[in-house]
């Protein structure tokens, strides 16, 4: 059980374009995907980046088994590792969707983002993932493999009267204080 230091926006390592994973079913990979796990469950995140632990892979982790306090409203999205991921829209339709970031704590924005992608890549082991997914699952996967092109959500933002403080925009959410 180790949870790691989350960077935070204005730190140069999460701007950076991540390092393809080569090396697969290793002990140094297998144990970096847990403490990313306890990471983010220790700050309840619904996803993390390798990056914002200031590891330069192409690595990202998502979902839960259980309702996200600080996402109550959110469907459920299934527990997944995902390295060298690529992302193809399917369609050009986006939705307007409320975004955090750990690396961005206490601010929520409006991000449009691609209704319905096609994402693969591989799991640790190296064997491939191929999903087609909508909705708040391809929220997710956008926002989080974002983090592999040194891309934080705030540089997504179009509409800046959609962007401030959590405790301001949402006075009834379960949020950390720090988060
Ligand atoms: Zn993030």
């Amino acid at each position: 059980m180790a949870v790691r230091e989350i960077l935070k926006m204005g730190d140069e390592r999460l701007l950076r374009i991540a390092q393809r994973v080569i090396e697969f079913d290793t002990n140094a990979l297998h144990l970096l995907v847990s403490d990313m796990f306890d990471t983010m469950r220790a700050v309840n995140g619904a996803g993390l980046a390798a990056p914002q632990i200031g590891v330069d892979l192409q690595l990202v982790i998502f979902g839960t088994d259980a309702v996200n306090p600080r996402y109550p409203d959110a469907p459920l999205v299934p527990r997944t590792v995902l390295l060298n991921p690529v992302i193809t829209p399917l369609g050009e339709q986006e939705e307007d969707g409320w975004e955090g970031c750990l690396s961005v704590p206490g601010l929520r924005g409006l991000v449009p983002r691609f209704s319905r992608i096609r994402y693969t890549g591989l799991d640790p082991y190296g064997d491939p993932i191929d999903r087609t997914v909508e909705g708040f699952h391809a929220r997710v996967v956008q926002h989080e493999c974002d983090h592999l092109i040194g891309k934080l959500y705030p540089m997504r933002v179009r509409d800046f009267t959609k962007f401030g403080f959590t405790q301001v925009l949402f006075p009834g959410l379960d949020d950390n204080a720090d988060d």
